[in-house]
């Protein structure tokens, strides 16, 4: 097995703390058994876990990898993931970014960046193909996202160059910060930022030129013009051009799924107000899309008037719509762009932020947290100026944003009572889907081994529409395929939203992959490495301490059950879910207490994983 193509064979390290660069050249086999992407950041957090001592201290690493088909001439192939070991929630975290910065780090001549140690002063890293440097980045503190982009753009005096970064959030160490480029394509998830802001690295700034090696490059041309025709031949590809993630809105608040008030209930009344037509008619201006995507998901959106006219930004989707909207109960779109705008300029995820702003809200109702508390804004549903005040107040760590900076676990230590109100796994706010109606997705939620995010596996959809009859066996079974595809894309550096939303077929990207790398492969052994990849990080949480409670849902879906819309009266049942989640471990290889078992990691070759 001789890799002939599709990956550069060497990672950039640089440890901060001794401003010491160093190439490692990767061997053909670690290249072909972990993939690349979050297969490659997996097992080397793995390999350097018994010397991370904190999340947020300089033993922890960043590994920022695109895979082996980031940069090709193929639809959506310009991801990038960041792996590392997450402040919010203590176990392993990664998050996947889009837009043009997985192409430059292989242009730059690297299939991954490892970042180590804590440099002295806030800094960017400059990466001018093989020339790396760590420059003093004192002029840019304390700036947004969005600005410190253009200033070092300015500063630099080069509009090409490809930036990630953080904004104030990130520096001030918020647990659910992200690291965002080119406006509004963030590492959302896990407290990516913090770990940025905790290395004093304000920013990576690259410029590549080398050319991509490619082995067949007449085969994957073919294969990437059919993949284009497949994808714009789709009924629904004008549709999603038009509205991206935001055709979701409608579908979830119908199906009555829409996690609304704090995920009380799961419909919303003014979900007409905030979904895609609205969005369509009165704010959209424009398209953005990741490297070499046809499918454009990025909406650019303007306030024309009111309060908040003059905001223009690249959002929301789904996620921050509903986030923004029905679960803090805000029917204003342009309040939503103002929100999404914010997080985006403070760098923070806009899922958690959202999500535990809403906590707060419900919290403050119930009388758990005084209005002296909360620094005497009394908070409602709606209230848009409070929301906006409180993002600016987590962005800067100030009053009550302090508070709320610590992220779910932080709430719950100051409040105990707020336990019941966070809708959270593993310390990881929960995205937007309420899953009291599905079991599969409470499943996926629950056995993510990031925490309560749906990018792992989301089978809600198809459980509401044909799951009536399935039997938990294959509950289980379903949520385990999801998860191993669903991370097979980030392994190899693409985008699955082809797949998920026009059902590209998913046994495309082995012929993708041989035709690159010059290794004929199957899906199936994609699969595997794919099913592997969840082992590590599975034995990497049990060695950070995860038990099975952690793979439990929140409070309110075993307690509550829906009060109103088409699915009135559904809640989990605990009994039900252990039995799925205990055939899920038996399926997966993994013992009664989740942890892989010897012969579950002696067939997926990976004996050197002592748990
Ligand atoms: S579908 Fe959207 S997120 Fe995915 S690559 Fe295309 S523009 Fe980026």
């Amino acid at each position: 097995m001789t890799i002939k193509g599709g990956y550069c064979q060497k990672i950039l390290e640089m440890d901060l703390s001794k401003n010491n660069k160093h190439v490692i050249n990767v061997s053909d086999n670690f290249a072909v058994k972990y993939v690349g992407g979050r297969g490659w950041g997996a097992r080397i957090i793995w390999e350097n876990l018994e010397h991370i001592k904190d999340p947020l201290s300089p033993s922890n690493i960043v590994v920022i990898a695109p895979g082996p088909l980031s940069g090709l001439y193929l639809p959506a192939s310009g991801k990038t993931s960041f792996s590392s070991i997450s402040p919010a929630t203590g176990l392993y975290a990664d998050s996947n970014m889009g837009g043009m910065f997985a192409v430059e780090i292989k242009q730059a001549g690297y299939d991954a960046i490892i970042i180590r140690g804590r440099a002295e002063k806030l800094s960017y890293l400059f990466i001018d193909d093989d020339c790396v440097e760590v420059r003093n980045a004192k002029k840019y503190k304390g700036l947004g996202c969005v600005e410190t982009e253009r200033q070092l753009k300015e500063d630099l005096g080069d509009e090409t160059l490809r930036i990630a970064t953080i904004g104030p959030a990130g520096e001030n160490l918020v647990k659910f910060s992200c690291i965002n480029s080119e406006w509004s394509r963030n590492a959302g998830r896990t407290g990516m930022g913090a770990i940025f802001g905790s290395k004093n690295l304000k920013a990576i700034v690259i410029r590549g030129t080398k050319d991509l090696p490619v082995f067949d490059l007449t085969r994957l041309v073919k294969l990437g013009e059919h993949a284009y025709k497949t994808l714009k031949s789709h009924r629904l590809f004008e549709f999603w051009q038009r509205q991206g993630l935001m055709t979701v809105v409608d579908y979830a608040n119908a199906a009555g799924i829409m996690p609304t008030h704090n995920f009380k209930d799961t419909c919303f009344d003014d979900a007409d107000k905030i979904n895609g037509e609205v969005m369509e008619t009165f704010y959209k201006i424009g398209d953005t899309a990741c490297y070499a995507c046809p499918m454009a998901c990025g909406n650019v959106n303007l306030v024309k008037e009111g309060k908040y006219a003059g905001t223009v930004t690249e959002g929301p989707e789904y996620e921050t719509a509903c986030m923004f909207g029905s679960n803090v109960g805000i029917n204003d779109f342009a309040a939503i762009l103002k929100a999404n705008y914010l997080c985006d300029e403070y760098g923070v995820d806009t899922i958690s932020t959202g999500n535990l702003i809403a906590a707060v809200i419900e919290a403050y109702e119930k009388g758990i947290i005084t209005l002296d508390e909360l620094d005497g804004m009394a908070l409602h549903w709606g209230d848009s100026d409070s929301i906006m005040e409180l993002i600016r107040k987590i962005g800067e760590r100030e009053g009550i944003g302090n508070v709320i900076a610590e992220g779910s676990y932080g709430l719950i230590k100051k409040w105990p009572a707020m336990k019941q109100l966070i809708s959270q796994v593993k310390g990881l706010e929960q995205s937007s889907y309420d899953v009291r109606s599905a079991i599969t997705m409470a499943l996926a939620y629950g056995t993510s081994d990031i925490g309560g995010h749906h990018a792992r596996a989301w089978t809600i959809a198809k459980e509401l529409e044909v799951g009536a009859d399935w039997t938990l066996d294959e509950k289980a079974a379903i949520v385990i395929y999801q998860q191993t595809v669903r991370p097979l894309f980030d392994m190899l550096g693409v985008c699955r939203l082809p797949w998920v939303e026009l059902g590209f077929n998913e046994s495309a990207y082995a012929e993708f992959y041989s035709a690159a790398t010059g290794i004929e492969t199957s899906l199936e052994e994609l699969l595997k490495r794919s099913e592997a990849v969840y082992n590590i990080t599975r034995a990497i949480n049990i060695k950070l301490g995860a038990t099975i409670e952690d793979d439990f849902p929140s409070w309110r879906c075993f307690n509550e059950p829906i009060k109103t819309g088409p699915l009135v009266g559904k809640k989990l049942d605990r009994e039900e879910y252990t039995k799925i989640l205990k055939l899920y471990y038996n399926k997966r290889g993994w013992d009664e207490n989740g942890v892989p078992m010897l012969k579950t990691l002696d067939r997926l070759e990976l004996t050197d994983i002592k748990i």
